[in-house]
């Protein structure tokens, strides 16, 4: 038997699952982590190929095994897809191409190969008329809900709207039959799939990782979003944990900057924006609606460089390539995370935020309320340390937890304890 590739990690395997005979892994451990996305589809594997038969070849058209993911249900399906024989007029030639039309209506829109080079699949999803796909959020974020908090947080994944229907494919020599394009999908190309589609998203609105996503990815760390106006509104908390995965292909196409109070401070703190699109330049005249109002994401982006020529260092927001950096604009809502890839919870950044605020905002100004341009290295070497963070932290800590023990006394005895464990930190 030819050595086949582990589902979860490539490595070379001949173990198959002995129930839908299609998946295969390296090991009990891959199987396992595998486990809550294979048993989706797997005992019905079988069931649907012994009760609908591949459909008949003829000479224009071959059937190949696919999985859908419907639009508003929650549950996978596997169907057969059509593979038509076609004339591509420019190329001069006949070519099999899948019928997506009674999966994806509207017209499906087919990622380019070199998307899926990778994993040798072929994915098509419904135009942006269609809904967001209701199994793939299911899958992803572990429930059907999508659209929260903000429509912009999910940019990445409505990508794929609509039906979206995966096939395997096969790299075909052009003199070959082209009937052999495509493959019946297996259950390692579901994982692929899903792995796919995972790639195109960077934030994940919960600390619990979806049991359907790979869960010892060593990308995600707990990162922070602070609510816009706008989000606010939706109900949303103003400071939400989150688990971000930092190294996906949203993050490469998104400026990210770093806090410069915070690098002194001694936490590398990334900070991002929902809206990718964003043009920085035209930030000052955009940006000024109350809906995007976030005053404590701005607080953490002012500038605090003593030695720089710039006067848009000291206490101004900086943005990069942006060099009249505004003293005053809205960013909307923004996510934080650690440049060193450490977690950081949202009680943290709470009390960051309020060190910003409370003292350093007020050691700026002099006597007078005017911000001080003297003394500024004074300033800097006297509350921009990480003593002096870890000092505030401690009365900030008290004051919060006596809140907190104020209310849950209501509740549970014992429940306290776990609220001081919260605050918890660790620097460095
Ligand atoms: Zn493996
Ligand atoms: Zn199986």
């Amino acid at each position: 038997m030819a050595s086949l590739k582990c589902a979860m990690c490539g490595g070379d395997t001949e173990l198959i699952c002995c129930i839908c005979k299609s998946a295969s892994y390296c090991s009990v451990s891959c199987q396992q982590k595998d486990a809550p996305l294979h048993k989706l589809l797997c005992d019905r594997f079988e069931s649907f190929l012994a009760s609908n038969p591949r459909p008949a070849d003829t000479f224009k058209s071959t059937y190949k095994l696919a999985i859908l993911f419907p639009e508003t249900k929650k549950l996978l399906e596997l169907i057969w897809i059509e593979t038509r024989l076609t004339y591509k007029e420019e190329e001069d030639k006949w070519e099999y191409d899948c019928n997506f039309d009674q999966y994806i209506e509207g017209g499906a829109v087919e990622l380019d190969a070199e998307e899926t080079v990778k994993w040798p699949l072929k994915i098509a999803y419904g135009p942006k008329i269609r809904q967001h796909n209701a199994c793939l959020g299911f899958l992803i974020r572990g429930s059907g809900k999508l659209g929260s908090p903000g429509d912009d947080a999910d940019q990445i994944l409505s990508e794929y709207r609509g039906g979206i229907v995966t096939v395997g494919t096969l790299k075909t020599n052009a003199k070959k039959d082209h009937k052999e394009r495509y493959r019946d999908i297996t259950m390692n190309d579901l994982r692929h799939s899903l792995t796919f589609f995972c790639e195109w998203i960077y934030a994940h609105y919960s600390t619990d990782l979806s049991p359907f996503v790979v869960l010892d990815k060593p990308t995600w760390i707990k990162g922070v979003t602070i609510g816009s106006v706008y989000t606010m509104s939706l109900g949303c908390g103003k400071y939400v944990s989150e688990l971000v995965q930092h190294d996906t292909k949203p993050f490469q196409n998104i400026k990210t900057f770093t806090s410069p109070i915070l690098t002194h401070l001694g936490f590398p703190l990334s900070i991002i924006t929902e809206n990718s699109s964003l043009d920085w330049s035209l930030l000052e005249k955009d940006l000024r609606d109350d809906e995007n109002s976030n005053e404590e994401g701005t607080m953490l982006l002012k500038g605090t460089n003593p030695s720089s020529d710039h006067s848009s260092w000291w206490n101004r927001t900086c943005l990069p390539g942006c060099n009249n950096s505004p003293t005053n604009f809205n960013i909307g809502t923004v996510t934080v995370y650690r440049n060193d890839h450490k977690d950081i919870s949202e009680h943290h950044v709470e009390a960051l935020v309020s060190y910003c605020k409370n003292v350093l905002q007020v050691a700026m100004k002099d006597e007078s309320g005017v911000y001080d341009e003297h003394d500024k290295q004074a300033i800097i070497d006297t509350y921009i340390t990480l003593a002096k963070f870890c000092e505030y932290f401690e009365s900030f800590k008290k004051n919060k937890f006596s809140k907190e023990t104020a209310y849950r006394r209501r509740a549970k005895p014992g429940e306290a304890c776990k609220a001081l464990e919260l605050y918890q930190i660790t620097v460095g």
